[in-house]
């Protein structure tokens, strides 16, 4: 059984119809990329993963049991983290101040040392603001306060948008060495050798369908694919 499957969801804004059949399956420790052109269909995939929307039809599982329909609430506390483009962090509070309340309703919350390994500048700065942190580290946090509530399966959006390659680098660094210990995540990503340098799989979107599912390897190994096909890379 896969940790997580998207079995033929349909999804909808009002009207207008944005997912058409779509299926994917995660398994536990799996690093999946989800590409593909501006529209096609990505942050709605994460949006209703995360009970966000809801699907019309179709069906979520985690661990084999439905999740849709679930408030995000609920799907959080069963292990489902979103990182959203925006970066989910409180400008008026502290470094630590928003990871306590990340952690608060998490029963393996990790403590702050653990996290502070993973982010050693979060230490450095946890006396600091949110709003007073660069945009890499503004990114750090919302990542950390994901992984200090234990995430099962962290859901990235468009998580190196915007910021130097410097900064790319680092966070990539830190993304593939959760990837490495194991840590399931969905990233959603314009930023193509980025995604795929610790993606493991990838599904490629393109109005509402699955229209590529294979390798990082695969992928790598014809860029053409990612150009033509999916209109990015
Ligand atoms: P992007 O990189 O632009 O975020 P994406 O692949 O994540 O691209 P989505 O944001 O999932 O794409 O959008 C898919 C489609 O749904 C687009 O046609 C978009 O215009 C539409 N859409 C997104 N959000 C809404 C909304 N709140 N109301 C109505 N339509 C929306």
């Amino acid at each position: 059984m896969s940790l997580l499957e998207v079995d033929r969801i349909n999804t909808l804004y009002g009207d207008s119809h944005v997912l058409f059949d779509l299926s994917i399956r995660v398994e536990e420790g799996e690093v999946i990329a989800l590409l593909g052109r501006n529209g096609a269909g990505k942050t709605t995939t994460l949006r209703s993963i995360m009970g966000v929307l809801s699907p019309r039809s179709g069906e979520i599982r985690l661990d084999g049991r439905p999740i849709s329909g679930l408030a995000p609430s609920a799907i959080a506390n069963m292990g489902v983290q979103l990182v959203p483009e925006e970066r989910a962090i409180f400008g008026g509070l502290t470094v630590e101040e928003n990871l306590r309340i990340a952690a608060l309703t998490a029963p393996n919350a990790w403590s702050f040392e653990r996290i502070y390994g993973v982010f050693p500048r979060l230490k450095e700065r946890r006396k600091s603001l949110g709003r007073t942190l660069s945009g890499g580290e503004q990114q750090m946090l919302s990542i950390a306060r994901a992984l200090i509530r234990d995430a099962r399966i962290i859901l990235l959006d468009e998580p190196f948008e915007g910021l130097a390659p410097l900064i790319v680098r680092d966070l990539v660094n830190v993304a593939a060495g959760l990837a490495r210990e194991g840590r399931t995540m969905i990233v959603v990503e314009q930023n193509v050798a980025a995604a795929l340098s610790f993606a493991t799989r990838v599904y490629g979107l393109n109005n509402g369908h699955v229209v590529f599912e294979g390798t990082s390897a695969e992928l790598t190994a014809n860029p053409d694919l990612a150009r033509d096909f999916l209109g990015v890379g």
